[in-house]
């Protein structure tokens, strides 16, 4: 029965992969510490304003991925698509601009609807980081630098590419369009219909476009380059020569946009071509005109996102299953003792597997398939001594442990 499936492009995550994705996760809590970010979570689904507003009408998010209902008290509400409007909406609210700079790290699940295929889910996770209230290109440094110490810890390995490129300030960004949309306007029939609204609407999202007509016509557009006033072209060389210093790769791809208004200088994305046309693990780029552009204060941001599955696809060494001590009870007469014993060395932090049921092979048997790394058996004469019989279940070397010393004696299987 249909009801009975998860809906298209969700999916359950079980202990594997959610190992795989706390993994991911705290590494990148981790990194993102060491830069002064601390960790923060905003609600799920806001008010449908909050993304209308800050992703633009014109953005793909908005035209057709949008999760949106009504709620029963007749407010119009969408689970949130991406992690930045949320941090903006939540910078306006808790009046944190008095704050700055702010650096927030965040991790969770968004929702998008797409087509789902291999990297593309309807709902995914990303972790994402945001410093607020820095105008100056050293903060769109320290963020590449971030993202790239991240995927560093991470171990991954799979070719990845930094590309980044500038929006240059308002100014050259206005000039840019004004080429952009004379050129695309001689071709305007030869464009897909979608980047035909794009050029009434927002012609730099044209250079994004990923449908196959466009991508000769955009091979030929005007470059960006040409169009930046000085100001923003010394703002990149800043950024690209702090990378330099890092000695960070990257490549300067000057089709790659951010196509919103408020989008300014920096835009940045680490690829690999292994994951198909799935292949930006990695994304971000200064938001300067975004608070403002929801109602707040003028206050500057720089960001990135990356999607926790598409990175643990990427991930080679996988997390190792924790492995237990298993408590075997040799009789059932003793399994009040064993409940008794497992309570105290988990309390004591030892991870202790206790089956339910069984005798004593079947108990040892499941121990071993849980890869378990040692086994204690209650019962027998040693019992009566005040012993138990430990085997370590690697070397199969066994020995008897006085019960009131057992925590120490187990003290070398804590992780
Ligand atoms: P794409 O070009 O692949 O659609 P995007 O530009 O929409 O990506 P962003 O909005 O910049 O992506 O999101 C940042 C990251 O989140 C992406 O680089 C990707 O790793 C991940 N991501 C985005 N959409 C999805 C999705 N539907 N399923 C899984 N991961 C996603
Ligand atoms: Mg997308």
């Amino acid at each position: 029965m249909r009801v009975l499936q998860p809906v298209r492009g969700t999916h359950d995550i079980l202990p594997e992969e959610f190992r795989l994705h706390r993994l991911i996760g705290d590494t990148g809590a981790m990194v993102a510490s060491r830069f002064g970010f601390e960790e923060i979570s905003t609600p799920i689904f806001e008010f449908s304003e909050v993304f209308k507003r800050t992703l633009g009408d014109s953005s793909d998010i908005v035209t057709k991925e949008m999760y949106s209902f009504e709620d029963k008290g007749g407010d119009k509400i969408t689970l949130r698509p991406e992690g930045t409007a949320g941090v903006a909406r939540m910078l306006i609210s808790g009046g944190l601009a008095q704050k700055l700079p702010l650096k927030y790290f965040y991790r969770g699940p968004m929702f998008r609807y797409e087509r789902p295929q291999k990297g593309r889910y309807r709902q995914f996770h990303q972790l994402g980081a945001e410093l607020l209230g820095v105008s100056e290109p050293q903060a769109d440094i320290e963020m590449i630098a971030l993202g790239a110490l991240v995927l560093e810890a991470l171990a991954i390995t799979a070719n990845l590419k930094l590309q980044i490129n500038t929006l240059g300030n308002m100014e050259s960004r206005a000039a840019y369009r004004e080429a952009l949309i004379k050129y695309f306007s001689t071709y305007r029939s030869s464009l897909s219909v979608e980047s035909q609204m794009r050029l009434d609407r927002n012609p730099l999202r044209i250079l994004d476009s990923k449908e196959k007509e466009d991508r000769s016509l955009i091979e030929n557009a005007p470059e960006f380059s040409l169009y930046l006033d000085r100001e923003s072209q010394k703002f990149f060389e800043i950024v690209c020569e702090g990378l330099e210093l890092l000695s960070i790769e990257y490549s300067v791809n000057q089709r790659l946009v951010r196509g919103l208004d408020y989008y300014s200088h920096t835009a940045f994305e680490f690829t690999t071509d292994e994951l198909g046309a799935q292949g930006t693990v990695l994304a971000g780029g200064r938001y300067d005109g975004l608070v403002e552009q929801m109602g707040g204060a003028k206050v500057s941001g720089v960001g990135w996102a990356a999607g926790i599955e598409r990175l643990g696809m990427l991930v080679e060494k996988k997390p190792e299953v924790p492995r237990p001590i298993a408590i075997i009870p040799v009789t059932h007469v003793h399994n009040e003792l064993a409940i008794l014993t497992a309570y105290k060395l988990r309390r004591s932090g030892l991870q202790i597997e206790l089956a339910y049921r069984g005798n004593m092979s079947k108990r040892l048997k499941r121990a071993n398939r849980l890869s378990a790394c040692a086994a204690i058996f209650l019962g027998g004469d040693e019992m009566e001594r005040g012993f138990a019989c430990v085997r370590d279940l690697d070397s199969g070397t066994q020995m008897e442990v006085p019960l009131v010393s057992l925590v120490d004696h187990l003290g070398r299987y804590r992780l």
